[in-house]
C-alpha cells in the first residue's frame, strides 16, 4: 500500500478524496498507483517512476476506480 501524496506538484491540497483521481499503471517494476489533481491535472505516481518505468504519464493513461 501506497501513502497518496498531500499535495500534488503543483501545491494543490489531494487530500479530501473529491480532488484527485486515483488510479493504477501497471510498469515492468510491478506497478504504480495515481493521483491525478482535479485542479491542474498533474499525475503524481507512487512508487515514484524509475528511469526503467514503462508508464507513460498523462491524463490519458489515468483510469478512475
Ligand atoms: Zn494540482
Ligand atoms: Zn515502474
Amino acid at each position: 500500500m501506497v501513502r497518496p501524496p498531500q499535495r500534488c506538484p503543483a501545491g494543490h491540497p489531494l487530500a479530501g478524496g473529491d480532488r484527485v483521481l486515483v488510479g493504477h499503471q501497471p510498469c515492468g517494476c510491478g506497478g504504480h498507483t495515481s493521483w491525478q489533481c482535479l485542479a491542474c491535472d498533474a499525475v503524481t505516481f507512487g512508487p515514484s517512476l524509475d528511469a526503467d518505468c514503462t508508464v507513460l504519464a498523462g491524463p490519458a493513461a489515468v483510469r478512475t476506480i
